[in-house]
């Protein structure tokens, strides 16, 4: 039986003087992506026969420094940005990583408040880098996990890494002292559904919060086909029936995630209905390529170039100009991917263009 509906996210309609898109979204939430760059090539988002030694990944010189990326944060959380996330591709495969969670640790919102700092990671290298991390000021980790079964996820990072090594990683970030870790299972059917109950488990009464994510059609590569996409609804179908589940508030305005509570009080589990049950609505989210090109929705074409903005204009004059171009395009945006595909009449995508998650992150 599936649970009831739990109650959606309040409003977040901006207040005066809030920067605000056509459809009266906020800009809150920056998804930084600090490398193109995987160690991992899961099926599903950097296939091996497009992603291998050939393909053409970004010199080094293309890519924002952490300088500014630094600079283009603080314009950011100026225009109303509150949560900053650091993705990839792999972002912990970006040297001295923790340098630039440190000077983006020491931003402030418009409130005056510290960001809410996060960071989604394959987990591969956290078990190294988790005290670093957390010692340079990260707020939030989020680790992605496919599988508790070591070959079914071998197969799915196809580079034959272990679970046990992504496990390390998690207990580190535990020890760390990091809070409410999250872990992301991406939930392909014929894949890794098998796994949903192991891992509901194992995650069980650890304060680890597990996410289950539809997998999605971003990008042109992943040979995306809606069979292989295991509706929300089943999932908690399934888990309810092993666990009765009760819902809870979304904790925040815009939030992805639907969330449940244990009713045995064995903590908090969610699902992420990209495909099912489209969130556009409260999409208050940018995405700054690892080359520095504003993308306003996970399904969009082409960016918005803010390298060449920033290499160009000198700190203090250009930091205005840049500002305004800021508020510029996102009072244009209208995306609205999802829910104009779940209405079927999603705009017509020239497959060939289509973003890659690795190159934007998720
Ligand atoms: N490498 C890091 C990681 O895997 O956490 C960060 C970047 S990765 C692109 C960010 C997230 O996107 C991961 O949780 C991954 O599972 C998710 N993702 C990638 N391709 C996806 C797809 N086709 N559908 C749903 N989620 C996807
Ligand atoms: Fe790498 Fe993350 Fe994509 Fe997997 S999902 S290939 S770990 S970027
Ligand atoms: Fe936001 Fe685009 Fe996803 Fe809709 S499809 S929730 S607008 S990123």
């Amino acid at each position: 039986m599936t649970p009831p509906s739990p109650h959606s996210a309040p409003s977040d309609r901006p207040a005066a003087g809030v920067l605000a898109d056509r459809l009266g979204r906020p800009l809150t939430d920056l998804r930084i992506s600090v490398t193109d760059r995987c160690n991992f090539r899961c099926t599903y988002c950097m296939p091996k026969e497009v992603f291998d030694k050939d393909h053409p990944y970004l010199p080094h010189a293309a890519m924002l420094s952490f300088e500014e990326i630094t600079r283009l944060a603080r314009l950011f959380a100026r225009q109303g940005v509150r949560k900053i996330r650091l993705t990839g591709g792999e972002p912990l495969l970006r040297r001295g990583l923790e340098r630039l969670v440190a000077s983006l640790a020491a931003l402030r919102t418009r409130e005056g408040r510290p960001l809410d700092l996060g960071l989604t990671t394959n987990g591969s290298l956290l078990a190294q880098k988790a005290a670093a991390l957390r010692d340079a000021g990260l707020g939030r980790v989020t680790v992605s996990l496919d599988a508790l079964d070591d070959a079914v996820f071998r197969r799915m990072n196809d580079v034959d890494f272990p679970v046990a090594k992504v496990l390390a990683g998690i207990e580190a970030a535990q020890a760390a002292g990091f809070a409410r870790i999250k872990v992301n299972m991406v939930v392909k059917r014929g894949t890794n559904a098998q796994e949903i109950l192991p891992m509901a488990r194992h995650f069980r009464g650890t304060g680890v919060v597990l996410r289950f994510i539809e997998y999605m059609d971003v990008g042109a590569t992943n040979g995306w086909r809606m069979d292989e996409v295991l509706p929300s609804s089943e999932v908690l179908s399934l888990l309810s029936q092993a666990h009765p589940l009760v819902p809870l508030e979304a904790s925040a305005p815009g939030e992805t995630a639907q969330r449940w509570a244990y009713a045995d009080g064995a903590g908090e589990v969610g699902v992420i209905s990209s495909v099912t049950h489209a969130f556009c609505g409260a999409c208050s989210r940018a995405r700054l390529s690892t080359d520095g090109r504003l993308f306003l929705c996970l399904f969009a074409h082409d960016g918005h170039d803010f390298r060449a903005l920033l290499r160009d204009e000198p700190e203090a004059a250009g930091d205005a100009r840049i500002q305004a171009r800021l508020a510029q395009i996102w009072q244009a945006r209208a995306d609205r991917y999802s829910e104009l595909r779940a209405l079927g009449a999603a705009p017509p995508r020239n497959a060939a263009r289509r973003i890659e998650m690795s190159y934007i992150g998720g």
